[in-house]
């Protein structure tokens, strides 16, 4: 049986019998799918988890998402509300729940003691 082989740049599996295997001169070896691969970290020295049409660059975007999806869920939510609640509410509640006259003399110096 054929060992099959993924491309050391784009991670692509190679099809026995095609591709390249380049060894350095330190003895790392990298098997590479297409002399476009080659060329790409070889000669251009891209790195492949910058460059957007590798499987790497995928993964790494796709685990960036579900980690940007995770933390909005749970921490942002959290966040998000008690701020904009806190300064609406105050603004509402004054001029609503209190009489008018009385109140926006009274929620005007709250407001500056907040803030200051
Ligand atoms: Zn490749």
């Amino acid at each position: 049986m054929v060992e099959k082989r993924n491309c050391s740049f784009c991670g692509h599996a190679i099809e026995p019998g095609t591709g390249k295997i380049y060894v350095r001169k330190d003895g790392s070896v990298f098997n590479f799918c297409s002399n476009k691969c080659q060329k790409n970290n070889i000669g251009l020295g891209r790195v492949s988890r910058r460059t957007k049409w590798t499987v790497r660059y995928g993964e790494l975007k796709a685990s960036a998402l579900n980690r940007e999806k995770e933390g909005q869920d749970e921490a942002p939510a959290e966040k998000e509300a008690p701020k904009k609640a806190a300064p609406k509410k105050p603004v509402k509640k004054a001029p609503a729940k209190t009489e008018a006259p009385a109140k926006p003399k009274k929620a005007a110096p709250k407001k500056e003691a907040k803030t200051e």
